[in-house]
């Protein structure tokens, strides 16, 4: 099912590319990120060379592709994307790297998916611009060739920065985590999104959008378009307040992001398992969702913002959850 507040990209998210700031000074929030890479531009400017590798892992939709894309407008060179599950062989990879000029970005998404065959052959591209690849298998005569590489600058995102190995995570010079924005930066990026739209939002419906969007951009976007559309034909394209707390309450969006897929896994293990602690097989088999989905889509906004917690023996729901869901807490239900 597709969720409204899913930081994943969506089919329908294509509106994205008109919306991605070119320029660091455009991108809103992550301000120590943001200092630090304009630092390691500048040196890598004036000494000529390309950026450092750079690591970008967090949540989905907080702005990593978006931050591949600035460094290769910022360095000035050409961006080559691609995603660790597309790179099947070591052959694919070659490929890639081999069309790449000086200065380029290559940009993988989901970089933690790459084969170990794969991964191998990354190593040397990372350290010294060069690879070693297989020829003449056919004719029996199979030795390796080494091929050099134009510098360039690789940058890597992960939603799973965990399941990276050590060897690959090692060789980015720059490791960074990205972390859910704030009302006000959330604010300031559906303003943007607002102008770039040719739209008008007043103020306080910018923030009632910013207070549900889970701290995450990708979110923000989304919603604010889905309010463009009620305001458009029920306020004559006015967006204020009252239009947009309506075009949310209609999403089933509730006032602090949640939706009723949350709302769903919460009263599981309320009802179901008192609260917990309970094990993520157990809430996944009782809600009919896959563990994965739950640890990688659910739970991380869930447990941002304190609604759960991660105990040795299970998931547990928290008091400040059982408020929000104006119910009474399991002590005085069952006992
Ligand atoms: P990720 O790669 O982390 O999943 P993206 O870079 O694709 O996320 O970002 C999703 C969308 O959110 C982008 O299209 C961009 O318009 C917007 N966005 C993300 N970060 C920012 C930011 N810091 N400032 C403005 N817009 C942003």
């Amino acid at each position: 099912m597709e969720r409204e507040v899913d930081g994943n990209l969506q089919e329908n998210d294509s509106f994205e590319k008109t919306l991605r700031p070119a320029s660091l000074d455009e991108y809103i929030g992550q301000k120590e990120l943001k200092s630090n890479l304009k630092i390691f531009i500048e040196a890598a400017r004036q000494r000529e060379e390309t950026l450092d590798h750079a690591l970008f892992y967090g949540p989905p939709g907080l702005g990593k592709t978006t931050l591949a894309y600035i460094l290769s407008n910022e360095m000035k060179g050409n961006l080559k994307t691609t995603s660790g599950p597309s790179i099947e062989k070591g052959g694919d990879l070659a490929a890639i790297l081999t069309t790449l000029e000086p200065g380029d970005v290559l940009f993988i998404d989901e970089i933690h998916r790459l084969s170990k065959q794969v991964e191998e052959i990354l190593y040397s591209a990372m350290e010294d611009f060069c690879i070693d690849i297989m020829v003449g298998k056919e004719s029996g005569n199979a030795h390796s060739l080494r091929l050099a590489l134009p510098p360039f600058t690789l940058v890597g995102a992960t939603t799973r920065a965990g399941d990276l190995s050590a060897p690959l995570r090692d060789r980015f010079g720059i490791v960074s985590q990205l972390q859910y924005y704030d009302i006000e930066e959330l604010k300031c990026i559906i303003q943007r999104t607002a102008r770039v739209m040719n739209t008008n939002i007043d103020a306080q419906a910018a923030s009632e959008i910013a207070l549900r969007s889970r701290g995450t951009p990708r979110v923000a976007n989304r919603l604010f378009r889905r309010v463009r559309d009620f305001a458009q034909v029920l306020n004559n394209g006015i967006i204020d307040l009252k239009v947009t707390q309506n075009a949310l309450d209609c999403l089933h969006v509730d006032s602090l992001g949640l939706d009723l897929v949350d709302h769903k896994y919460l009263m599981g293990i309320i009802e179901r398992f008192k609260g917990g602690p309970v094990g993520l097989e157990a809430i996944a088999a009782s809600i009919g969702e896959e563990a994965t989905t739950l640890e990688d889509v659910y739970e991380p906004y869930l447990l941002q913002i304190g609604f759960i917690n991660r105990t040795p023996r299970g998931r547990i729901v928290t008091q400040k959850a059982y408020d929000h869901l104006k119910i009474l807490h399991q002590v005085d239900l069952f006992e």
